[in-house]
Protein backbone atom coordinates (compact mmCIF):
# COMPACT_ATOMS: atom_id res chain seq x y z
CA UNK A 1 0.00 0.00 0.00
CA UNK A 2 1.20 3.40 -0.80
CA UNK A 3 1.25 5.64 2.48
CA UNK A 4 0.17 9.38 1.47
CA UNK A 5 1.46 11.81 3.77
CA UNK A 6 0.44 15.08 4.52
CA UNK A 7 1.83 18.09 6.11
CA UNK A 8 -1.30 19.50 8.70
CA UNK A 9 0.13 22.12 11.24
CA UNK A 10 -2.63 23.87 13.66
CA UNK A 11 -2.07 27.47 11.79
CA UNK A 12 -3.23 25.19 8.21
CA UNK A 13 -6.32 24.35 9.63
CA UNK A 14 -8.13 27.73 8.08
CA UNK A 15 -6.33 27.73 4.97
CA UNK A 16 -8.13 25.62 1.84
CA UNK A 17 -5.39 23.02 1.73
CA UNK A 18 -5.56 22.09 5.41
CA UNK A 19 -9.64 21.93 5.41
CA UNK A 20 -9.19 19.47 2.54
CA UNK A 21 -6.53 17.14 3.61
CA UNK A 22 -8.37 16.97 7.02
CA UNK A 23 -11.36 16.08 4.97
CA UNK A 24 -9.73 13.34 2.96
CA UNK A 25 -8.56 12.33 6.01
CA UNK A 26 -12.14 11.91 7.53
CA UNK A 27 -13.08 10.21 4.47
CA UNK A 28 -10.51 7.32 4.90
CA UNK A 29 -11.73 7.13 8.50
CA UNK A 30 -15.13 6.75 7.34
CA UNK A 31 -14.36 4.48 4.62
CA UNK A 32 -12.73 2.19 6.87
CA UNK A 33 -8.73 3.23 6.27
CA UNK A 34 -6.13 3.99 8.65
CA UNK A 35 -5.05 7.61 9.50
CA UNK A 36 -2.14 8.27 11.60
CA UNK A 37 -2.32 12.00 13.25
CA UNK A 38 -0.82 14.20 15.99
CA UNK A 39 -2.20 14.80 19.10
CA UNK A 40 -0.21 16.54 22.38
CA UNK A 41 1.00 13.27 23.83
CA UNK A 42 2.13 10.77 20.70
CA UNK A 43 1.12 10.22 17.26
CA UNK A 44 -1.86 7.74 17.19
CA UNK A 45 -3.23 5.22 14.02
CA UNK A 46 -6.72 5.98 14.16
CA UNK A 47 -9.92 3.73 12.94
CA UNK A 48 -13.51 4.46 13.16
CA UNK A 49 -14.05 2.88 16.68
CA UNK A 50 -17.33 1.78 15.73
CA UNK A 51 -16.59 -0.25 12.49
CA UNK A 52 -14.82 -3.56 13.99
CA UNK A 53 -12.95 -4.41 10.88
CA UNK A 54 -11.59 -1.06 10.14
CA UNK A 55 -10.47 -1.74 14.38
CA UNK A 56 -9.54 -4.67 13.30
CA UNK A 57 -7.17 -3.20 10.61
CA UNK A 58 -5.15 -1.19 13.89
CA UNK A 59 -3.95 -4.73 15.42
CA UNK A 60 -2.67 -6.15 11.91
CA UNK A 61 -0.72 -2.86 10.86
CA UNK A 62 0.95 -2.81 14.53
CA UNK A 63 1.31 -6.30 14.77
CA UNK A 64 -0.31 -5.58 18.73
CA UNK A 65 -2.31 -8.22 21.10
CA UNK A 66 -5.75 -8.41 20.44
CA UNK A 67 -6.29 -8.41 23.97
CA UNK A 68 -4.35 -4.95 24.46
CA UNK A 69 -7.52 -2.44 24.25
CA UNK A 70 -7.72 0.84 22.53
CA UNK A 71 -8.50 4.40 23.48
CA UNK A 72 -11.61 5.68 21.99
CA UNK A 73 -10.56 9.90 21.36
CA UNK A 74 -13.61 12.09 20.88
CA UNK A 75 -13.73 15.85 19.88
CA UNK A 76 -16.06 17.23 22.37
CA UNK A 77 -17.24 15.71 25.82
CA UNK A 78 -20.11 14.87 25.23
CA UNK A 79 -19.71 12.79 22.90
CA UNK A 80 -18.45 10.02 24.73
CA UNK A 81 -22.02 9.62 26.37
CA UNK A 82 -23.16 7.06 23.88
CA UNK A 83 -20.40 5.13 24.39
CA UNK A 84 -20.47 4.68 27.80
CA UNK A 85 -23.56 3.07 30.29
CA UNK A 86 -23.51 6.12 32.02
CA UNK A 87 -21.19 8.71 33.35
CA UNK A 88 -20.62 9.40 36.89
CA UNK A 89 -20.42 12.77 38.75
CA UNK A 90 -16.80 11.40 39.15
CA UNK A 91 -15.82 11.35 35.78
CA UNK A 92 -17.74 14.36 34.87
CA UNK A 93 -15.64 16.38 37.06
CA UNK A 94 -12.48 14.69 35.74
CA UNK A 95 -13.44 16.06 32.22
CA UNK A 96 -14.49 19.09 33.19
CA UNK A 97 -10.89 19.80 34.82
CA UNK A 98 -8.40 18.03 32.74
CA UNK A 99 -10.04 17.72 29.17
CA UNK A 100 -8.91 18.32 26.58
CA UNK A 101 -5.69 16.81 27.55
CA UNK A 102 -3.24 13.78 28.47
CA UNK A 103 -6.09 11.92 30.56
CA UNK A 104 -7.27 8.59 29.45
CA UNK A 105 -10.68 7.81 31.70
CA UNK A 106 -12.26 3.84 31.74
CA UNK A 107 -15.52 3.80 32.40
CA UNK A 108 -18.37 1.00 31.76
CA UNK A 109 -19.22 0.85 28.20
CA UNK A 110 -22.14 1.10 26.32
CA UNK A 111 -23.40 -1.67 23.62
CA UNK A 112 -22.35 0.44 20.80
CA UNK A 113 -18.99 -0.30 21.57
CA UNK A 114 -17.05 -3.49 19.61
CA UNK A 115 -15.81 -6.11 21.79
CA UNK A 116 -12.71 -5.52 19.26
CA UNK A 117 -11.70 -2.03 20.79
CA UNK A 118 -12.48 -2.89 24.33
CA UNK A 119 -10.61 -6.89 24.16
CA UNK A 120 -13.89 -8.11 25.59
CA UNK A 121 -13.46 -5.85 28.72
CA UNK A 122 -17.42 -4.46 30.08
CA UNK A 123 -15.11 -1.04 30.30
CA UNK A 124 -13.95 1.13 27.90
CA UNK A 125 -11.33 3.89 27.58
CA UNK A 126 -12.20 7.21 26.59
CA UNK A 127 -10.31 10.31 25.91
CA UNK A 128 -10.33 13.98 24.67
CA UNK A 129 -6.96 15.12 22.88
CA UNK A 130 -5.48 18.67 23.44
CA UNK A 131 -4.32 19.17 19.47
CA UNK A 132 -6.35 21.13 17.12
CA UNK A 133 -5.33 18.72 14.49
CA UNK A 134 -6.58 15.89 15.95
CA UNK A 135 -9.91 17.36 17.18
CA UNK A 136 -10.40 19.02 13.58
CA UNK A 137 -10.06 14.89 12.17
CA UNK A 138 -12.15 13.74 14.81
CA UNK A 139 -15.08 15.88 14.62
CA UNK A 140 -14.74 15.66 10.61
CA UNK A 141 -14.98 12.18 10.47
CA UNK A 142 -17.94 12.29 13.14
CA UNK A 143 -17.02 8.83 14.76
CA UNK A 144 -15.37 7.77 17.77
CA UNK A 145 -11.59 7.42 16.63
CA UNK A 146 -9.57 3.94 18.03
CA UNK A 147 -6.17 5.47 18.23
CA UNK A 148 -3.35 3.04 19.92
CA UNK A 149 0.31 4.99 19.63
CA UNK A 150 1.23 4.83 15.90
CA UNK A 151 4.12 2.33 16.19
CA UNK A 152 4.79 -1.38 15.82
CA UNK A 153 4.01 -3.00 18.73
CA UNK A 154 6.80 -3.03 21.35
CA UNK A 155 8.97 -0.18 19.87
CA UNK A 156 9.32 3.68 21.42
CA UNK A 157 5.99 5.57 20.35
CA UNK A 158 6.24 8.22 17.83
CA UNK A 159 6.52 11.23 18.93
CA UNK A 160 7.03 12.60 14.66
CA UNK A 161 5.83 12.30 11.54
CA UNK A 162 9.07 10.31 10.40
CA UNK A 163 8.79 7.86 13.38
CA UNK A 164 5.40 6.87 12.16
CA UNK A 165 6.56 6.48 8.72
CA UNK A 166 9.98 4.48 10.08
CA UNK A 167 7.42 1.98 11.82
CA UNK A 168 4.19 2.29 9.32
CA UNK A 169 4.64 3.43 6.10
CA UNK A 170 3.13 1.17 3.41
CA UNK A 171 0.58 -0.16 6.18
CA UNK A 172 -1.68 2.44 6.93
CA UNK A 173 -3.66 5.03 4.13
CA UNK A 174 -2.25 8.29 5.33
CA UNK A 175 0.11 9.88 7.81
CA UNK A 176 -0.67 13.28 9.22
CA UNK A 177 2.56 14.90 9.81
CA UNK A 178 1.50 17.82 12.79
CA UNK A 179 5.17 18.18 13.85
CA UNK A 180 6.82 17.07 17.06
CA UNK A 181 4.39 15.95 19.80
CA UNK A 182 4.80 18.20 22.63
CA UNK A 183 3.89 15.75 25.91
CA UNK A 184 6.27 13.46 24.38
CA UNK A 185 4.44 10.58 26.73
CA UNK A 186 1.04 9.31 26.81
CA UNK A 187 -1.96 9.94 28.10
CA UNK A 188 -2.35 8.98 32.40
CA UNK A 189 -4.75 6.12 32.36
CA UNK A 190 -6.98 6.20 34.71
CA UNK A 191 -9.52 3.51 36.35
CA UNK A 192 -12.72 5.44 37.30
CA UNK A 193 -14.68 2.44 38.53
CA UNK A 194 -13.12 1.83 41.70
CA UNK A 195 -13.13 4.22 44.42
CA UNK A 196 -10.53 5.85 44.71
CA UNK A 197 -9.53 6.03 41.04
CA UNK A 198 -6.45 3.70 40.13
CA UNK A 199 -3.99 5.01 37.89
CA UNK A 200 -3.44 2.26 35.09
CA UNK A 201 -0.66 4.02 33.21
CA UNK A 202 1.25 7.09 34.10
CA UNK A 203 1.39 9.49 31.58
CA UNK A 204 0.94 13.14 30.74
CA UNK A 205 -1.58 14.15 33.83
CA UNK A 206 0.79 13.45 36.81
CA UNK A 207 -0.44 11.92 40.06
CA UNK A 208 0.12 14.72 42.05
CA UNK A 209 -2.27 16.62 40.02
CA UNK A 210 -4.82 13.80 40.11
CA UNK A 211 -4.48 13.25 43.75
CA UNK A 212 -4.69 17.16 44.46
CA UNK A 213 -8.01 17.11 42.55
CA UNK A 214 -9.39 13.91 44.11
CA UNK A 215 -8.07 13.61 47.14
CA UNK A 216 -6.93 10.14 47.66
CA UNK A 217 -5.75 8.23 43.91
CA UNK A 218 -4.38 4.14 44.07
CA UNK A 219 -1.59 2.95 41.53
CA UNK A 220 0.32 2.80 39.69
CA UNK A 221 2.07 -0.21 39.77
CA UNK A 222 5.49 -0.36 39.12
CA UNK A 223 5.99 -2.25 35.90
CA UNK A 224 8.90 -5.58 35.56
CA UNK A 225 11.56 -4.46 33.67
CA UNK A 226 12.56 -5.74 29.96
CA UNK A 227 10.23 -8.21 28.10
CA UNK A 228 7.90 -10.53 29.40
CA UNK A 229 8.84 -13.67 27.94
CA UNK A 230 6.66 -15.07 24.82
CA UNK A 231 4.75 -11.27 25.00
CA UNK A 232 6.60 -10.57 22.38
CA UNK A 233 4.35 -8.56 19.80
CA UNK A 234 5.33 -10.71 17.24
CA UNK A 235 4.84 -13.75 19.21
CA UNK A 236 0.94 -12.76 19.44
CA UNK A 237 -0.91 -13.23 22.65
CA UNK A 238 1.16 -15.18 25.69
CA UNK A 239 -0.83 -18.58 26.50
CA UNK A 240 -2.64 -18.73 29.92
CA UNK A 241 -1.91 -15.59 31.74
CA UNK A 242 -4.63 -13.90 34.05
CA UNK A 243 -6.46 -11.03 33.21
CA UNK A 244 -5.00 -7.78 34.27
CA UNK A 245 -6.68 -4.66 34.97
CA UNK A 246 -4.71 -2.76 32.11
CA UNK A 247 -4.35 -5.53 29.82
CA UNK A 248 -1.63 -3.18 27.74
CA UNK A 249 0.69 -3.04 30.63
CA UNK A 250 2.30 -6.58 30.66
CA UNK A 251 3.38 -6.39 26.97
CA UNK A 252 6.95 -5.54 26.20
CA UNK A 253 6.85 -1.82 25.52
CA UNK A 254 8.97 1.38 24.14
CA UNK A 255 11.91 -0.90 23.47
CA UNK A 256 14.37 -0.09 21.29
CA UNK A 257 16.52 -2.38 19.03
CA UNK A 258 19.68 -2.03 21.44
CA UNK A 259 19.67 -3.52 24.70
CA UNK A 260 19.41 -1.03 27.87
CA UNK A 261 20.61 -0.90 31.24
CA UNK A 262 18.62 1.44 33.50
CA UNK A 263 21.00 3.20 36.45
CA UNK A 264 19.14 4.11 39.56
CA UNK A 265 20.43 5.82 42.53
CA UNK A 266 22.83 8.48 43.84
CA UNK A 267 23.80 10.72 40.25
CA UNK A 268 27.35 10.81 41.09
CA UNK A 269 27.64 7.43 41.55
CA UNK A 270 25.87 6.87 38.60
CA UNK A 271 27.74 8.55 36.19
CA UNK A 272 30.68 6.61 37.85
CA UNK A 273 29.23 3.42 37.14
CA UNK A 274 27.93 4.25 33.61
CA UNK A 275 31.30 4.68 32.62
CA UNK A 276 33.07 1.94 33.44
CA UNK A 277 29.93 -0.10 32.31
CA UNK A 278 30.58 1.89 29.31
CA UNK A 279 34.49 1.04 28.82
CA UNK A 280 33.63 -3.03 30.08
CA UNK A 281 31.12 -3.36 27.02
CA UNK A 282 33.69 -1.32 24.71
CA UNK A 283 36.54 -3.51 25.21
CA UNK A 284 33.74 -6.44 24.14
CA UNK A 285 33.18 -4.57 21.12
CA UNK A 286 30.06 -3.58 21.69
CA UNK A 287 29.34 -0.21 20.31
CA UNK A 288 27.56 2.08 23.47
CA UNK A 289 24.94 4.73 23.58
CA UNK A 290 24.56 6.67 26.67
CA UNK A 291 21.24 8.54 28.10
CA UNK A 292 22.00 11.14 30.19
CA UNK A 293 21.06 15.01 31.11
CA UNK A 294 22.75 17.78 29.62
CA UNK A 295 24.49 18.19 32.82
CA UNK A 296 26.55 14.81 32.97
CA UNK A 297 27.50 15.19 29.33
CA UNK A 298 30.65 16.63 29.91
CA UNK A 299 31.54 13.51 32.34
CA UNK A 300 30.77 11.15 30.01
CA UNK A 301 33.08 12.78 26.91
CA UNK A 302 36.14 11.39 26.12
CA UNK A 303 34.99 8.27 27.37
CA UNK A 304 34.21 4.59 25.77
CA UNK A 305 30.58 5.67 24.44
CA UNK A 306 29.67 6.10 20.70
CA UNK A 307 26.51 8.41 21.29
CA UNK A 308 25.63 10.74 24.03
CA UNK A 309 22.13 11.66 24.04
CA UNK A 310 20.78 14.09 26.28
CA UNK A 311 17.19 13.80 27.74
CA UNK A 312 17.54 18.26 28.69
CA UNK A 313 18.27 19.78 31.68
CA UNK A 314 18.44 17.17 35.13
CA UNK A 315 15.48 19.51 36.48
CA UNK A 316 13.38 19.43 33.56
CA UNK A 317 10.98 16.28 33.65
CA UNK A 318 8.92 17.98 31.05
CA UNK A 319 11.82 18.13 29.03
CA UNK A 320 12.36 14.55 29.34
CA UNK A 321 8.99 13.32 28.39
CA UNK A 322 8.88 15.19 25.61
CA UNK A 323 12.53 14.08 24.35
CA UNK A 324 12.21 10.80 25.42
CA UNK A 325 11.06 8.67 23.02
CA UNK A 326 12.62 10.38 19.90
CA UNK A 327 16.48 9.55 22.25
CA UNK A 328 15.64 6.34 22.29
CA UNK A 329 14.82 6.15 18.35
CA UNK A 330 18.23 7.82 17.63
CA UNK A 331 20.31 4.98 19.14
CA UNK A 332 18.47 3.07 16.99
CA UNK A 333 19.28 5.15 14.03
CA UNK A 334 23.08 4.67 15.21
CA UNK A 335 23.14 1.13 15.58
CA UNK A 336 24.35 1.01 18.66
CA UNK A 337 24.39 -2.47 20.55
CA UNK A 338 23.59 -1.06 24.31
CA UNK A 339 22.23 1.72 25.80
CA UNK A 340 23.22 3.15 29.26
CA UNK A 341 20.67 4.78 30.58
CA UNK A 342 20.52 7.00 33.65
CA UNK A 343 17.22 6.86 35.68
CA UNK A 344 15.25 10.20 36.05
CA UNK A 345 13.59 11.78 39.42
CA UNK A 346 10.02 10.20 39.77
CA UNK A 347 8.62 13.56 40.80
CA UNK A 348 5.48 14.64 38.77
CA UNK A 349 5.87 13.29 35.02
CA UNK A 350 9.22 11.87 35.59
CA UNK A 351 6.63 8.77 37.13
CA UNK A 352 5.95 8.66 33.39
CA UNK A 353 9.56 8.47 32.49
CA UNK A 354 10.48 6.20 34.43
CA UNK A 355 7.89 4.34 33.91
CA UNK A 356 8.69 3.91 29.94
CA UNK A 357 12.71 3.86 30.85
CA UNK A 358 11.61 0.79 33.02
CA UNK A 359 9.85 -1.07 30.63
CA UNK A 360 12.28 -0.47 28.15
CA UNK A 361 14.95 -1.68 30.06
CA UNK A 362 16.19 -5.52 30.30
CA UNK A 363 17.88 -4.62 33.40
CA UNK A 364 17.70 -2.59 36.24
CA UNK A 365 20.56 -1.52 38.24
CA UNK A 366 20.22 0.08 41.26
CA UNK A 367 23.78 1.41 42.94
CA UNK A 368 24.44 3.19 46.35
CA UNK A 369 27.44 4.13 48.00
CA UNK A 370 29.01 2.07 50.80
P1 LIG B 1 -1.90 2.83 23.76
O1 LIG B 1 -3.09 3.39 23.08
O2 LIG B 1 -1.06 1.91 22.92
O3 LIG B 1 -1.08 3.92 24.36
O4 LIG B 1 -2.44 1.94 24.95
C1 LIG B 1 -3.67 2.20 25.59
C2 LIG B 1 -3.58 1.81 27.04
O5 LIG B 1 -4.86 1.93 27.64
C3 LIG B 1 -3.13 0.37 27.22
O6 LIG B 1 -2.23 0.27 28.30
C4 LIG B 1 -4.42 -0.35 27.52
O7 LIG B 1 -4.22 -1.53 28.25
C5 LIG B 1 -5.20 0.71 28.29
N1 LIG B 1 -6.65 0.48 28.17
C6 LIG B 1 -7.42 0.70 27.09
N2 LIG B 1 -8.69 0.34 27.34
C7 LIG B 1 -8.73 -0.10 28.61
C8 LIG B 1 -9.77 -0.61 29.46
N3 LIG B 1 -11.01 -0.75 29.03
N4 LIG B 1 -9.42 -0.97 30.71
C9 LIG B 1 -8.16 -0.85 31.15
N5 LIG B 1 -7.13 -0.36 30.39
C10 LIG B 1 -7.42 0.00 29.13
MG1 LIG C 1 1.32 2.23 22.64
Amino acid sequence: MNTRLVKVRAADLDSEAGRKAIADAAAGIRAGGLVAFPTETVYGLGANGLDEDAVARIFVAKGRPQDNPLILHVAAPDEVRPLLKAVPARAERLMARFWPGPLTLVLPRSPLVPDVVTGGLDTVAVRLPDHPVARALIAAAGVPIAAPSANLSGRPSPTSADHVLADLGGRVEMVIDGGRTTVGVESTVLDVTTNPPAILRPGGVTREQLEEFLGAVAGPESPAPGATPGAKASAGVPAAVERPRAPGMKYTHYSPAASLMLFIGPPDLVVRTINERAAAEGREGRRVGILTVDEHLGAYQGGAATLLVSLGPADDGRAAATNLFGCLRAFDIQGVDVILAEGVDEAGIGLAVMNRLRKAATRVITVDWG
